[in-house]
């Protein structure tokens, strides 16, 4: 199935794409192959094939009514088009032989791919498209990476080169205020907006509005915000404008600034960064099922016993992420913690995750690891009644409350940049505050 589809039409779809998109691929499906056959004719009579580029920003357009053509030898001495894509248990270089070219020429190409690609990587059902000549020899490669980016090999006679493209995007921003009713997500989808949208505003709002638990019928997001999109298609959210939620139990605003070398970083509205040095928590969507504390009744042991810690009830198999930068000083079976893994950070702190169910492949003692590296997942090892991760935090050797780190404040805008950051926070919440709020109509929720 993976081979009888032109790469048009086969490779650059979201994993996501619909029913509705799959139908018209299908119905273009034939006029595809009309449209190939078009192409290889007028290469054959000197006109350029369409390149990848133009294939890929045009991925449906082929002429409506082509002419009748008359079949074409297969001697022709120009370089021939292949596309294939690997096999499970393929390597890359076995894929080009099975693709008609000459091994002396794939090895060349393909060394020259593994400047920019990491070849260990590959996967089954990777894209190639080659140009090879009837020697067997391989004139291009290209390696498709992303919807928007792939990387080209050219050469001849043993001498490759690799480029990385990118393919221009259309970028728009769009500006909207949506009523909440029911979660984020359905919320957003009745706005007419993508569901990614939710992650990236419950991201930038994680400091301010705990949408598990804060968010209530009748709230507003505001937003502006820049969309990508290639040929028409929606493609991913980009830059951020502005956010600002309006709730009955939380508030929170998120606004950009942009350095000079285009870097956005986003502040609330007070001016604080919303990434800070520590993540909030060591998993997501979990919930704290006993707080650090000083003496109670431990549910084990029957006696009052001190847990300086926190627990998240979580499922079994849940990730658990470093939470901040770091070094693995522990990584084993450890009494009545079970399988631990000990984190060194800066500044004296240390950070202790409890009960796994086992490790992740960085977690090893020595290992160096940045906030949200993965390092083991949620189990019920070690004395333990449940699944669910014990997570503590030492500060100069001795416990304290993990909140005195997970909500250590992100950086201040820098004061040389107070003045203009206040100016993009009027502006852009003058004119958000200003837009008419979608989602109000209809009763269901
Ligand atoms: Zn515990």
């Amino acid at each position: 199935m993976a081979f009888d589809k032109p790469l048009y039409l086969r490779g650059f779809q979201p994993t996501r794409s619909g029913g509705r998109l799959g139908a018209v691929l299908g119905s273009v499906f034939v006029l595809a192959i009309v449209g190939v056959n078009w192409a290889v004719f007028f290469r054959g009579a000197g006109v350029a094939a369409p390149t990848l580029e133009q294939r890929l920003a045009k991925p449906v357009e082929v002429p409506a009514e082509p002419e009748p053509l008359p079949q074409q030898p297969e001697a022709s001495p120009e370089a021939r088009m292949v596309e294939g894509a690997l096999v499970r248990g393929e390597t890359a270089s076995q894929a080009l032989a099975r693709l008609g070219v000459a091994s002396g020429s794939a090895h060349g190409a393909l060394t020259e791919l593994g400047r920019l690609v990491d070849m260990k990587t590959l996967k089954a059902g990777q894209k190639l498209v080659l140009s090879v000549m009837p020697d067997g020899k391989v004139r291009s490669l290209t390696f498709p990476l992303t919807e928007t980016a792939y990387v080209e090999v050219n050469g001849a006679d043993g001498g490759f080169v690799a480029e990385r493209k990118e393919i221009a995007t259309d970028k728009q921003t769009v500006s909207f205020a949506c009523v909440i009713r029911g979660s984020l997500f359905e919320s957003l989808q009745r706005c007419g907006e993508d569901q990614g949208l939710a992650i990236v505003v419950t991201d930038l709002l994680a400091g301010q509005v705990d949408f598990f638990s804060d968010s209530r019928r009748g709230d507003v997001l505001r937003a502006s915000i820049e969309k990508e999109s290639l040929s028409g298609r929606f493609l991913r959210y980009g830059k951020v404008k502005g956010l600002v939620y309006e709730g009955r139990v939380a508030n929170g605003s998120v606004f950009p600034l942009e350095s000079a070398a285009g870097e956005q970083t986003y502040y609330d509205a007070s001016g604080e960064a919303v990434e800070r040095p520590f993540l909030r928590a060591p998993l997501r969507y979990s919930r704290l099922s006993s707080d650090y504390s000083l003496p109670r009744l431990h549910p084990i042991l029957h006696k009052f016993t001190a847990h300086r810690a926190q627990d998240y009830a979580a499922p079994k198999g849940t990730p658990v992420y470093a939470v901040g930068d770091g070094k693995v000083v522990f990584a084993g079976a450890k009494g009545a913690n079970g399988n631990l893994v000990v984190l060194e950070h800066q500044g004296g702190w240390q950070t202790y995750y409890a009960h796994l169910s086992h490790f992740a492949k960085g977690a090893k003692a020595g290992e160096r690891v940045s906030k949200k590296t993965l390092i083991g997942f949620v189990g019920s090892t070690g004395r333990s009644t449940g699944p669910h991760l014990h997570f503590a935090v030492a500060k100069d050797g001795a416990f304290v409350h993990p909140r005195k780190l997970l909500s250590m404040p992100g950086q201040r805008v820098p004061a040389a940049e107070a003045a203009a950051f206040r100016d993009v926070v009027d502006r852009v919440t003058t004119e958000l505050k200003a837009l008419p709020v979608r989602g109000l109509d209809g009763t269901r929720s």
